[in-house]
């Protein structure tokens, strides 16, 4: 038994970074919900979303705050003036963690320079969620969240994760599903298995594991298939003796568009492979 029982606030004001539901209400956990209703105000990513959970839930916000990346510094000026008067402040987001792939960091920062306690109530969280079905006992994995938007940068950043031993968890917009998961493909190799995560705690919920080979036929089967919200997870590179495939397949994209001298270069570069044992290959290939 614990101190929240009696009150979900600290002795001192605080802001308490609150986790809210990916979609299942029933995830928003009781002291979530307790603390909710006991702060003197509420910073909210989008106010009119927010509403919805809280009359959701019979929650009467105090105060509600609008804080969203393009007033987070502003939004972060009232939050310390409100702490300064002794009163208790939470943060949430549309939904999952706050500052995972969404404003909030930057109030955070803010308010502990300020001085002032910043304390978690975890909950739900896209990235962790599609993770803890992925199945991927050896290793650790790196989040990367959304990929750059514009196909090019896309690919360059993919070429910097092809040698990445951990596991890839990324966030992606279903505009762009199909192409980013033809790009890992490609720059991954076909072989290299991916967790797709779709619409988690949803009525539409869909996981799927397979091999990036046959994610195109996947997506081509079911037309929802590209809607929602998705949570790729990729398999990490798997390094046998002598020069790393996922290096290789980026020489070899780099060998299409330059000369062979640069394209060595800069594929050791990217991927960190030695440069020795690429020139090798890149010899063997151009023959
Ligand atoms: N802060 C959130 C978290 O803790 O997961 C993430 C916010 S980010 C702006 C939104 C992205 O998270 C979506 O584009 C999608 O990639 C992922 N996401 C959020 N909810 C999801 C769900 N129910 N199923 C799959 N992915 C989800």
């Amino acid at each position: 038994m614990n101190e929240f029982i009696v009150s979900p606030l600290q002795d001192m004001p605080s802001l308490y970074v609150v986790a809210t539901p990916l979609g299942n209400l029933q995830d928003l956990p009781p002291r979530a919900r307790d603390t909710l209703a006991a702060v003197n105000a509420i910073a909210a990513e989008d106010t009119r979303h927010s509403q919805r959970l809280l009359d959701a839930f019979g929650i009467r916000a105090k105060r509600l705050l609008a804080m969203h990346q393009h007033n987070e510094q502003q939004a972060a000026g009232q939050v310390i003036e409100w702490l300064a008067q002794g009163q208790h402040v939470a943060l949430i987001t549309d939904a999952g963690t706050p500052a995972i792939s969404d404003p909030g960091a930057r109030l955070v920062a803010r308010v502990r320079e300020a001085g002032y306690t910043v304390s978690p109530v975890p909950g739900a969280c896209a990235a962790v969620a599609a993770l803890s079905v992925a199945g991927i006992a050896e290793g650790g994995f790196r989040f990367i969240g959304f990929l750059p938007a514009k196909a090019q940068s896309r690919r360059t950043t993919l070429m910097t994760l092809a040698n990445e031993r951990n596991a890839l968890v990324f966030y992606e917009a279903p505009h762009r599903i199909t192409a980013c998961v033809a790009d890992m493909a490609e720059i991954f190799g076909g072989g290299r298995k991916i967790l797709i995560a779709r619409e988690l705690t949803k009525l539409h919920e869909e996981i799927a594991a397979m091999p990036l080979s046959e994610t195109g036929v996947w997506f081509a089967t079911d037309a929802n298939r590209v809607r929602g919200e998705f949570v790729l997870v990729v398999h990490g590179a798997d390094v046998p003796n002598g020069v790393d495939a996922a290096a290789l397949r980026v020489l070899g994209l780099l060998l299409d568009e330059l000369p062979l001298r640069t394209a060595v270069r800069l594929a050791a570069e990217i991927t960190g492979e030695p440069r020795k044992g690429l020139y090798a290959h890149a010899l063997e290939q151009s023959r």
